[in-house]
Formats: C-alpha cells, sequence, structure tokens
C-alpha cells in the first residue's frame, strides 16, 4: 500500500471581490486534523452570502507560516504553538477557534513494549513548538524519565512511517493521518493515544490575521458561524466528511477512518484553563519567552456569538 499524500505549495494574493465581499485564503496542511475547513469548503463550494474562502495547500508549516506573517494568506489552520511563536515575534495573529481536540497517537516500532524502552532511542516530532513535542515530555515525565533520555529529530511528517519501518526511529509523533499510516501498514503500533496522556489537548487552531479581523468584522463573524456549525455536523464523521477528505487528502480510506476514530471535533471553543496549561508547558520546557497570554493572543468574540 502506498502511503503517498501530494503536497503543492501555493501562493496567494489577498483579493477583494469588486463587491466588497472579501475572499478569505486559509492555509492549510492535508491533514486530518484540518478535516472542519474541508468540510466547509466540500459542502458550500467555498461560497457565503459574506464572505468566500479559498484553501490554500502548503507543503510545511515554516511555507505556511511565512505566508501568513508576509499577509499572503488572511488565516490559517496551524499548530498553536507556532501561532504563538509569531505573536512573540510581533505578528499580531488571534485565535478564533480550535481546529481539533485529541487526535494525536504515539506511535512506535513493535519492539517498544514501554515508554522506558524509548531510553536511547531515536523519537521524531514534526516541529520543536508543536503539541505532539509537548505530549512526548509529558509521556515520558510521566514515566519519571527525563525528555533528554530520548534523542528527539525534527523530521517531514510525511517522512516518519517510511523511517520507521526502516527502523531510523524508534517512534513519533505527529498530526495525522501518519500515525495511522504506520498502524494501517502494519510497521508500528499505537503506544499511547494522547488523551491517556493529556486529555482534550489542544493542537491546530484557527488564526485570522487582526488586521483582517478588524477591517472584515461581518466576514469574520460569519466565518466563525459557519465554522462551529460545520464542525457539529464533522463530529458525526459521516459520508460528508470522508467526501470532503477525498478533495483535500490523498489517503487510504481506512488510514483516515482509522485517524478520524482518534479525533474530536465538537467543542472548539478555545478555554482560558486550557489554553494556560498549553503556556505552561511552553514555559516549563522553555521552547521559547514570553508566550502570549490568553487575553493576547484569543479572540473569542465571534465563537461566542455563533455559539
Ligand atoms: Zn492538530
Amino acid at each position: 500500500m502506498a502511503f503517498i499524500l501530494l503536497f503543492t505549495t501555493s501562493c496567494a494574493q489577498p483579493t477583494q471581490q469588486p463587491e466588497g465581499k472579501p475572499t478569505i485564503k486559509i492555509g492549510y496542511l492535508p491533514i486530518t486534523h484540518a478535516g472542519v475547513l474541508y468540510m466547509d469548503n466540500h459542502l458550500y463550494g467555498g461560497e457565503f452570502a459574506e464572505y468566500n474562502i479559498e484553501l490554500v495547500k502548503f507543503s510545511s508549516w515554516p511555507d505556511l507560516m511565512d505566508a501568513l506573517n508576509t499577509g499572503r494568506v488572511e488565516g490559517a489552520s496551524v499548530l498553536v504553538e507556532l501561532a504563538m511563536k509569531a505573536k512573540v515575534k510581533g505578528i499580531d495573529l488571534k485565535a478564533v477557534a480550535l481546529g481539533h481536540k485529541d487526535g494525536n497517537v504515539i506511535i512506535s516500532s513493535k519492539e517498544i513494549e514501554s515508554t522506558k524502552d524509548l531510553i536511547g532511542k531515536t523519537f521524531a516530532i514534526p516541529h520543536k513548538y508543536s503539541t505532539q513535542n509537548i505530549l512526548l515530555n509529558k509521556m515520558l515525565k510521566k514515566e519519571g524519565l527525563n525528555y533528554e533520555d530520548v534523542d528527539v529529530v525534527e523530521m517531514p511528517p510525511a517522512e516518519m512511517p517510511a523511517a520507521l519501518s526502516e527502523n531510523r526511529i524508534s517512534g513519533y509523533i505527529v498530526a495525522e493521518p501518519f500515525g495511522a499510516m504506520a498502524v494501517q501498514l502494519d510497521k508500528g503500533k499505537v503506544l499511547h493515544q494522547s488523551d491517556e496522556i493529556w486529555p482534550n489537548s489542544y493542537c491546530c487552531v484557527l488564526v485570522l490575521r487582526n488586521d483582517f479581523i478588524q477591517s472584515n468584522q461581518t466576514a469574520t463573524q460569519s466565518l466563525v458561524t459557519q465554522y462551529v456549525k460545520t464542525s457539529e455536523q464533522a463530529e458525526h464523521k459521516d459520508k460528508d466528511l470522508f467526501n470532503s477528505f477525498d478533495q483535500y487528502m490523498k489517503v487510504e480510506k481506512e488510514v483516515l477512518d482509522l485517524s478520524l476514530e482518534w479525533i474530536s471535533f465538537d467543542g472548539l471553543r478555545i478555554e482560558k484553563d486550557e489554553y494556560n496549561k498549553l503556556r505552561n508547558s511552553v514555559i516549563e520546557m522553555d521552547l521559547f519567552e514570553n508566550p502570549p497570554s490568553f487575553e493576547e493572543f484569543v479572540d473569542n468574540t465571534y465563537i461566542d456569538k455563533a455559539m
């Protein structure tokens, strides 16, 4: 079975329709975690009363962040820590909703029977600034181990299933569907589910540039209201959701089925307590200095009106 995801990098310029209805460009990586956006676009063709939406596919987080930071896209579905880091660097982003909850698994080779067996082994994460990295740290801590007990490497997500099958790494944690691929290929197994380590963990968020929000408040409200409505539908995980994925990700149905079992698309409001747990983990792991406060980073105005 091939586990190839087709990536293309797109560059796009912000667009204003002649009649003033904005086209909102939202960047994404083809991962299970952006499922609500796929469904939104698939069901409604990207055209709504107050705005049009255009999903712009990227092949890597740095490429996506570059487009977001320079205003080539108005928003993105992105790892929350990367967006927090951008905010620290002075890019005025606001998180308006979560992408999902849970939905990460720790994959290991079959010889690994417990977390302790990972001592001295190579373990892959997608990015230093990721919930996957925080989950790894929490898993090790739970077993009385230190982060330094494992040789942690950053690796592009699509490479991880092959690296595991070739014994270049002993395990990995990454956005889906790359965990499900290793299981489906019978090359790896689920060592832990993310909710065993950190229930309802935050991972991806829907962010918008604050300059866009401030000059397009009606469109922002409509976008978030529609997003919440679609997320409730997505949680049913019915054929509409599966058909939506077909349009945005080339992935085997069995892999997608498994990966959707692990993820939750409901309750996407960003809660202060949960955000602060995440923020404290960033500080505890010394990932970067002065992560933004809840008030600086999160704008729940729109989701509160939507719910
Ligand atoms: Zn995610």
